[in-house]
């Protein structure tokens, strides 16, 4: 299979990219590297620099004999998406509209989608399964759950048949250092702590420690990006066999508090994280836990590499020579 990876210079997508490869699939990258990087490219897959907003620049690259896509490219930053619905309607439903459209035109009937268990919203139970009410608590996540509902109408009325990816919290990075981009600005809990160990930023601000869980800390479904990716090619190989089209969660149904992932980290590393709590951030769910099993009935995926250790050893490496 020849597979358009679109985003896939960025942090998700340069592993689903190296996936692919070892999977035996031809690889072409589409990126508009405006926070991808051309560090995490591979030699053996092709690149080509564009933009999902510019129509023939993404039909052109779908005519070069592709037989599905992975759709990556977009905005993922939750509290942005909040003060900036307009640049999230533009790239994250505009964008994919695109892409969509220039995939019936070129006759493309494969998609991969990189979604969010933020669709859910504030869990009702956990852990949540795919059967949970869709209640989106940020713009961000209102983007995601509209391209999943664009894609059942494409579905339905084109014959685009789909994988819906919705990735719990996604960390750690490539075992075997084959990817060397660090993301710039980074807005989740380990890039932080990594901050915090390396002197980068002065503390760790711990956003409440007076939840209702066994530390007081919030609880999160960590998975290693490495997992994700296999995902991915797992989910291609799946539509190629003739699969119907799925929503599917990303996690690994256990969770790790936010503390735990302070020690963890002190213990892997053999360093100290500073931190303070502070109060905590608006919209936080206490406990956010995924119920994988349709994954693995469906794909016969599993999370084998998302261990806190190992993903904790992974991201430190590329943080430790800063
Ligand atoms: N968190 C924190 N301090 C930070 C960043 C995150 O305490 O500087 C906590 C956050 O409240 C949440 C967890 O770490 O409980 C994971 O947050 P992240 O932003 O990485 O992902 P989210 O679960 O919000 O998608």
């Amino acid at each position: 299979m020849h597979i358009l990876v679109i985003g896939g210079a960025g942090y998700i997508g340069s592993h689903v990219v190296k996936a692919l490869l070892q999977r035996k699939m031809k690889v072409t990258v589409f990126d508009n590297l405006s926070t991808g990087t051309k560090l995490n490219l591979f030699k053996e897959a092709d690149f080509i620099e564009g933009d999902i907003l510019n129509y023939n620049q993404i039909l052109d690259a779908l005519k070069q004999n592709v037989d599905g896509i992975v759709l990556l490219a977009g905005k993922k930053a939750v509290g942005e998406s909040m003060e900036n619905p307009m640049k999230y309607a533009l790239n994250n439903i505009n964008g994919v509209i695109n892409v969509l459209n220039a995939m019936v035109e070129a006759g493309v009937k494969k998609a991969i989608f990189s979604s969010s268990a933020s669709v859910y919203g504030t869990p009702l139970y956990t852990p949540l399964d795919e059967k949970h009410p869709e209640n989106p608590m940020s713009f961000y996540g209102f983007t995601k759950l509209e391209t999943e509902r664009f894609l059942k109408w494409y579905d339905q009325l084109k014959g685009v048949k789909f994988v819906s990816l919705r990735y719990f919290n996604a960390v750690g990075y490539d075992e075997d250092g084959d990817i060397k981009g660090l993301e710039e600005n980074p807005q989740n809990l380990l890039p932080i702590v990594m901050e915090a160990v390396i002197g980068k930023r002065e503390k760790l601000k711990i956003f409440g420690n007076d939840y209702d869980t066994p530390d007081g800390t919030c609880i999160r479904d960590y998975i290693h990006v490495t997992d994700l990716a296999t995902a991915h090619a797992l989910a291609l190989e799946y539509l190629d066999k003739g699969g119907e089209s799925q929503i599917l969660n990303l996690g690994t149904s256990l969770g790790s508090s936010v503390l735990e992932m302070v020690h963890k980290t002190e213990e892997v590393v053999g360093k100290k994280v500073p931190f303070e709590f502070a109060p905590r951030r608006a919209g936080d769910p206490a406990i956010v836990t995924a119920k994988p099993d349709k994954a693995f009935e469906v794909l016969g995926w599993k999370a084998t590499h998302s261990d806190l250790k190992n993903i904790i050893a992974s991201t430190w490496n590329m943080y430790k020579n800063l």
